[in-house]
């Protein structure tokens, strides 16, 4: 075991999205910055199709210019809006049409080049960045620097590196909410994801490739399908649902399969494919922690609080955690005293909570009416919109402000007419 302690100013466990756009912001303050990542990149990673809000999160951390920069060569598909199917229903939003100021369009992306192209230029910036090394033991003390055990996994030594402040940016890694006891249980049921990438030309004629594709089960509302066109002439392709309606002995290929063969519309714009990325099955991602922060760290992102894929949310939360936790980590490390609570937990879970209410409402099918209504008030549209952007945290949406009472009232205009 190394006895020798390196220390740093901020220490961010994972490369993911949030500590990528974490450690761009620290390292352009000049902050020494050290990034602790298991995995080798590039490496698979879900959460494909990205929201036009997060545009804005990645212009804030330095990291748009790069993105937009290497779209076309890494396959990033353009994305203005959402599509939606369920039993002859179609219906679709487009983003530039939303009531929030901002960007409306983004990219469906392969996370292992998104991810690896986010730290890289967060290694551009000056962070350092370290992988292989897995962190697996932490000591907080109010008035010492925070001390990390981490494992190089090459060679399986241990180490020990001190900060000033610890960044938890570990997804469903989730390091500081199992080793400070910070688990909550989420509010959604166990829900499963089984998915794939298949080769397919999408040729179909109603298939707008600027857009995901979500398709609600034709007997089973609670059960929905994405599919995300890549650039590249290869797509993401998925189901969710409870346990209880998705659990299939036969692993995740009969999960995946036996219920997308269920759904001929969504059969019919596959077309002609080929399975190019193994089935893969995924449980229980919902999770949420007791607290964000405490006495030298923060929560970021997945680390988190992790609601349900059906918004796409996820990317878009775990950059907006990192560009709102690192002005306050700029100051706490200047020596000011900062509140945590009521700067950073409270206006974050704002957005979340909004996210929620329509999480929810999708699969108790409220939200699922509203989606499908036909004759829906133009300005009423371009609020929802927004939200299907990613504008959560806009409170000059009503549908941000009172998202529960908004929902309700709107729900009641479409399910009466
Ligand atoms: P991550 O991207 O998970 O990164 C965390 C990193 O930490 C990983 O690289 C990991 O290797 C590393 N790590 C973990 N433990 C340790 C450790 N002990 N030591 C060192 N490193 C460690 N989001 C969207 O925006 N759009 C979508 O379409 C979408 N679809 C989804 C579909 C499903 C089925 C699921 C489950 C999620 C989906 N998400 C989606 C959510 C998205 O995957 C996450 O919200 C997003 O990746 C979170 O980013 P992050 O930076 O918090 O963590």
């Amino acid at each position: 075991m190394s006895q020798v302690k390196t220390h740093y100013d901020v220490i961010i466990i994972g490369a993911g999205p949030s500590g990528a756009a974490a450690a761009s912001l620290l390292a352009q303050a000049n902050k020494r910055i050290l990034v602790l990542e298991r995995q080798y990149f590039p490496r698979f990673s879900i959460g494909e199709s990205l929201l036009p809000q997060c545009m804005m999160y990645l212009e804030e951390a330095g990291l748009r210019e790069v993105v937009e920069a290497n779209a076309q060569e890494l396959g990033f598909q353009f994305k203005d809006g959402a599509a939606f199917y369920r039993d002859g229903e179609h219906t679709l939003f487009n983003f530039t049409a939303k009531s929030s100021s901002g960007p409306g369009t983004t990219y469906q992306v392969k996370r292992e080049k998104f991810d690896q192209l986010l730290i890289e230029q967060a290694r551009n910036y000056g962070a350092e960045v370290r992988h292989g090394m897995q962190v697996e033991h932490v000591t907080l003390a109010d008035d010492s620097p925070t001390c990390l055990s981490v494992r190089n996994l090459e060679d399986d030594s241990e180490h020990q590196l001190s900060c000033d402040f610890l960044l938890d940016a570990s997804g469903f890694g989730r390091v500081l909410p199992r080793l400070l006891d910070l688990e909550y249980p989420s509010d959604f049921p166990v829900r499963q994801a089984a998915f794939c990438h298949v080769k397919t030309d999408l040729a179909h004629p109603n298939f707008d490739r600027n857009k995901i594709l979500i398709t609600v089960h034709p007997t089973n509302p609670e059960i929905w399908f994405w599919l995300i066109p890549f650039a590249d002439g290869t797509a993401s392709l998925g189901v969710v649902g409870s346990e209880r309606f998705l659990a299939d002995d036969n692993g995740a290929a009969a999960t995946l399969w036996n219920k997308v063969n269920d759904e001929p519309y969504l059969l019919a714009v596959l077309g002609d494919y080929q399975v190019i990325r193994d089935e893969q099955l995924i449980t229980g991602y919902s999770a949420n922690v007791k607290q964000l922060h405490g006495s030298g760290y923060a929560l970021l992102g997945n680390a988190g609080e992790f609601l349900d894929p059906v918004f796409s949310s996820g990317v878009t939360i775990a950059l907006k955690s990192a560009v709102m936790a690192v002005p306050l980590v700029l100051r706490e490390l200047q020596g000011e005293a900062v509140d945590w609570q009521n700067e950073y937990s409270v206006p974050l879970r704002k957005g979340i909570d909004t996210f929620r209410t329509y999480v929810k409402g999708w699969y108790d099918c409220s939200f699922q009416d509203v989606i499908f209504y036909p004759q829906q008030q133009e300005t009423i549209k371009q609020m929802i919109c927004s939200i299907l952007a990613g504008y959560a945290w806009d409170l000059t949406n009503p549908f941000v402000r009172e998202s529960e009472r908004r929902l309700r009232v709107v729900t009641e205009l479409c399910q009466e007419s």
